[in-house]
This record gives structure tokens, C-alpha cells and sequence, in this order.
């Protein structure tokens, strides 16, 4: 590849984050290619829940999940994978978790949230009735086939123009160009889109937010219920996850009531949630690990919680796992987006928590109108030869910093 073409963006990573914003740019009848140095969509991208969690963001997040929801539903016609709109339900196994959503509901009204007691909860998720106080059921959150969904665009991007390098890595960047491992791409706009591998290509962007790589426990099986679960399924737990419950009085109380019953899961930082498929099996998660460099070593003791506590809410003895993976996602703390300039026109686009798959289609838009509105954004390429290149990898930067 050398420098014949010039785009008007280069995506560097081919994970939703970037495939959002290639969508996007091409949208506006730009032109653009994306490189990514694996031979597939292969990242957090395919290993998450496939949950577009709209209701539970509050701020930039759900500004940006709220606008991505149509998006990811035209995405599904044309791409051509599943996707349901499904909303989700959250179960409350004692009171403190039913004040928590008692609040959400008197917060945001039916339209977001919507409050069951026990037995329409029963009605509702084939679940144990033990401990059952009710439950609430969100309208708006979507799903998508996690495995089929990124792979489905990056295809139908591809057919639709948009120029794919696989099995190219970027290496560095300067205004307008980008150096990759097979020769040097021309841009007016970069989006460095490569999840927590932005610490390989601005380490001190991604120390100084405090970014590490957050490591789940993740499984599918086939559980025997009593009906088909029809939406995801959040609990108690979820409730201390998403920013848009964060604030409800009741949460605090939550948190110390789960401290002190369940110490051995607030270590494991167990989520509980289930996802339903489409071919019926479910997706069950999730405990988190954070490292700077991730260890591939998943313990046992982490999946043993998910299945005794999976058999406890379904009232179910057996379960038949099919599948165990390891997800990756960017993490940092007390922030969820890290989005930064580091050369003029190149621009670094991260979601540093679990919420990628519902808010990139937003962000992306987003940061496509901004360019579009401020050509000062754009670094062009014809200036690129007189700029001084911006070095990354470069072992002379300072080491890595300390665990976080
Ligand atoms: C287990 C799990 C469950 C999750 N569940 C949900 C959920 O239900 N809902 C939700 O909203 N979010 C969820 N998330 C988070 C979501 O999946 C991520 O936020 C999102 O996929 C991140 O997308 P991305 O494009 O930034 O990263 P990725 O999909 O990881 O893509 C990054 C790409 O960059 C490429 N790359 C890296 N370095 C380079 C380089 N130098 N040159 C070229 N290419 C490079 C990689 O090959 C990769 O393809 C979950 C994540 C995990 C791991």
C-alpha cells in the first residue's frame, strides 16, 4: 500500500467504535477506509452481551445511546443481522433494590421506566419466585446479535465503498497521514478507534486517564427454563454498574447492604445479566478483572459464582455451558469516553467502560458533525510533509505507570 489514495477519513480499528464511524462519514458522502490489524472484527466488539442499554445512561452517554438507537435499527435492515427491540427487564430480590427502582421510575416517568410488582414480574421472566419483591421493565433498550452485528457492517461498509485494510496495523501518525505496516495512508481526518490498545499508540494519553484493560468472565448456555426469557435480564447488581442509577438516593445503601453480604462478589466486581439469543441460548456475565496488561488466565472460582448464581435466579439444576470466553474492554476511572486531539486532524475515540455497543453509533455522528462543521478539525494532507511526525511506541516515554 503505498500513498496513492487519499480519504477523506482513515478509521484505524475495525471494532464498532470505528465501523460507527466510517458508517457515519460515509453517510455524508466522504470518502473512507479503515485498517485494522487483525483479518476480522474480532475484538470487545464480538464479545459482549450485544445490549444497546439505553435507559441506564445518563449525560454524554445517553445523549449518544439515545441517537444511536436508530441507527443501529437501519444498520440491522441494511447489514442484514438480528436485532429486536426488546427492552429489558430488571428483577429486585429485596427491598433496597425495589427503592432503587421505585426512584429510577418517579425520576424519569412510564415513558423510561416502567414498575412491576411480583407477580407481573413473575408473569413477566421465567424466574425463581425466591426473594422475588418486583421487578422493571425498560422500553427502550435494544439488542443485537453480538457475534453477526459489527462482522454484518464491516461487510456491508466494504460493499457500500469503503476501503478495508486487513492485516494492517497503524503504527504512527502525523497531520494527515497515517503510517501503517504496509505503507503510508493519505487523510484529511484520522479516528484512532483501537479500544485498549490505544495505550500501544499514545501511552501517555491513555496513562494520563488512568486507562487499563478491564477483563470479563463471559459463557453461553442452554438453561432448561420455564419459559423463554424475551429480553435481557439486569439485578440488584446492575443497579451499581450504570451511571444513570448512580445518583438515586437509594443506591448507597444498596452498595453497603452487598458489601457486607456478599464481600466475595464485590472482589470478583460480579455483574449479573443475561442476554437472550436468537438460536435460544442466553449469554450469562459477568465478574471483572483490571490490568494494564491482561493476564489470559480466567480462574474457575469466577464462572463457579455465575453458575451457582444463575441457578439460583432460574430455579434451574442444571445448566449446559457451550461456550467460555475472556472479554476485553477499556476501562478508566470515573470517566467513560476518552476523546482527544493528539495531532491536529487525528483524532483518538475510546469508550472506556461496558457501554461501546450503545453508544457508538451516537458518538460517531456526533464527532462527524463536528468535523464537518469545523474544517480546522481536518489536518490536510498536503501539509503533512512539513509537520513534524508525532513518534509513538517510543521507548524513550516514560515506562508504564502503576496499576490501576
Ligand atoms: C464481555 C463484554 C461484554 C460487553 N457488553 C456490552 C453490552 O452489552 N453493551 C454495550 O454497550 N457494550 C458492551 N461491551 C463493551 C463494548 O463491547 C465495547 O465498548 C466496544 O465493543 C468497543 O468497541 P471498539 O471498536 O472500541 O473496540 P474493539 O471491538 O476491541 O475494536 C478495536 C479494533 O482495533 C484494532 N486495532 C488495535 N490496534 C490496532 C492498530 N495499531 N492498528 C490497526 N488496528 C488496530 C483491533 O484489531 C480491533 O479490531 C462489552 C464488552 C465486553 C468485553
Amino acid at each position: 500500500m503505498r500513498v496513492r489514495t487519499h480519504f477523506d477519513v482513515v478509521v484505524v480499528g475495525a471494532g464498532i467504535v470505528g465501523l460507527a464511524h466510517a458508517y457515519h462519514a460515509l453517510q455524508q458522502g466522504m470518502t473512507v477506509a479503515v485498517v485494522d490489524h487483525a483479518d476480522a472484527v474480532a475484538g470487545a466488539s464480538v464479545q459482549n452481551f450485544g445490549h444497546a442499554c439505553i435507559s441506564a445512561q445518563s449525560g454524554d452517554a445517553l445523549t449518544y445511546a439515545q441517537a444511536g438507537r436508530r441507527h443501529w435499527l437501519d444498520l440491522s435492515q441494511k447489514a442484514g443481522f438480528w436485532s429486536a427491540e426488546t427492552g429489558t427487564h430488571c428483577l429486585a430480590r429485596h427491598d433496597d433494590e425495589f427503592a432503587v427502582l421505585q426512584q429510577f421510575v418517579d425520576l424519569h416517568g412510564p415513558e423510561r421506566a416502567r414498575l412491576l410488582d411480583r407477580s407481573e414480574t413473575l408473569d413477566r421472566l421465567p424466574v425463581s419466585g425466591d426473594g422475588v419483591v418486583g421487578g422493571m421493565y425498560m422500553p427502550d433498550d435494544l439488542q443485537v446479535d453480538p457475534r453477526t452485528a459489527a462482522p454484518s457492517i464491516a461487510r456491508w461498509l466494504e460493499m457500500s465503498g469503503v476501503h478495508f485494510h486487513w492485516r494492517t496495523a497503524a503504527t504512527s501518525f502525523e497531520p494527515g497521514v497515517v503510517h501503517t505496516t504496509r505503507g503510508r495512508l493519505a487523510a484529511d481526518t484520522v479516528f484512532v478507534t483501537v479500544n485498549h490498545d490505544i495505550d500501544r499508540l499514545f501511552p501517555d494519553y491513555a496513562e494520563d486517564g488512568g486507562l487499563v484493560r478491564c477483563r470479563l468472565h463471559m459463557m453461553r448456555a442452554e438453561l432448561p427454563l420455564k419459559f423463554a426469557l424475551s429480553t435481557p435480564l439486569f439485578t440488584g447488581w446492575s443497579l451499581l454498574r450504570y451511571s444513570g442509577f448512580a445518583d438515586l438516593p437509594g443506591a448507597p445503601l444498596l452498595a453497603e447492604r452487598l458489601r457486607a453480604e456478599f464481600p466475595d462478589y464485590v472482589e470478583l466486581d460480579l455483574h449479573q445479566m443475561y442476554t437472550p439469543q436468537p438460536d435460544g441460548s442466553i449469554l450469562i456475565g459477568d465478574i471483572h478483572f483490571r490490568d494494564i496488561t491482561a493476564p489470559p488466565f480466567q480462574s474457575e472460582a469466577g464462572f463457579e459464582v455465575l453458575l451457582r448464581e444463575t441457578r439460583a435466579i432460574f430455579g434451574v439444576d442444571r445448566i449446559d455451558v457451550t461456550e467460555r470466553w475472556q472479554g476485553l474492554y477499556s476501562s478508566a476511572p470515573g470517566s467513560e469516553f476518552l476523546l482527544a486531539t493528539p495531532t491536529p486532524g487525528v483524532h483518538i475515540v475510546t469508550v472506556t467502560t461496558g457501554i461501546g455497543m450503545t453508544t457508538s453509533m451516537g458518538l460517531a455522528e456526533t464527532n462527524i458533525a463536528r468535523i464537518l462543521e469545523d474544517p480546522d478539525s481536518r489536518a490536510l494532507a498536503q501539509v503533512a510533509s512539513a509537520q513534524v511526525p508525532v513518534t509513538v511506541a517510543d521507548p524513550t516515554l516514560r515506562a508504564s505507570g502503576t496499576r490501576r
